[in-house]
């Protein structure tokens, strides 16, 4: 979904938007990091210096109410995605990196699921997790 779209939506259901909610759906949009909360609020504040991480939060909290975006949890920290449609996150277990696998992986291993299992599948995403490319020859 675009930014302007999302904008909308909320402020027609009454929310408060500012601009610093603004940066911060803007900045998980055009991000592939899924940040944390920490993250989002240390890369918003170099423009919005009195934004608060309860700011933050109450945003965070308000588009994962909305579905806008999903929480992925990574060695119990909460990590954020705006990248809603399905896919597959592959998760660093060393450095904590999250990538997004295309969707057309996705469906090959749905449709070989529903094939077996007899499922009519609607939608799902996953996550996989093990080293990355840059972490892995300490765990070989
Ligand atoms: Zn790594």
């Amino acid at each position: 979904m675009q930014l302007e779209q999302i904008v909308d939506s909320l402020r027609e259901e009454g929310h408060r938007i500012t601009p610093q909610r603004i940066a911060i759906m803007d900045y998980l949009l055009n991000t592939e990091d899924h940040p944390s909360a920490e993250l989002v609020h240390s890369t918003i504040k170099k423009r919005y210096p009195m934004v608060s991480l309860s700011t933050v939060y109450k945003t965070l909290d308000l588009l994962r109410e909305k579905k806008l975006v999903n929480e992925i949890e990574v060695e119990g920290e909460a990590r954020f995605d705006a990248h809603i449609d399905d896919h597959i996150n592959l998760v660093c277990l060393n450095c904590g990196k999250i990538e997004d696998i295309d969707e057309k992986a996705l469906r090959n291993i749905q449709t070989k699921v529903a094939k077996k299992s007899e499922y009519l599948i609607i939608k799902g995403s996953f996550e996989l997790h093990g080293y990355c490319s840059k972490c892995k020859s300490k765990f070989q």
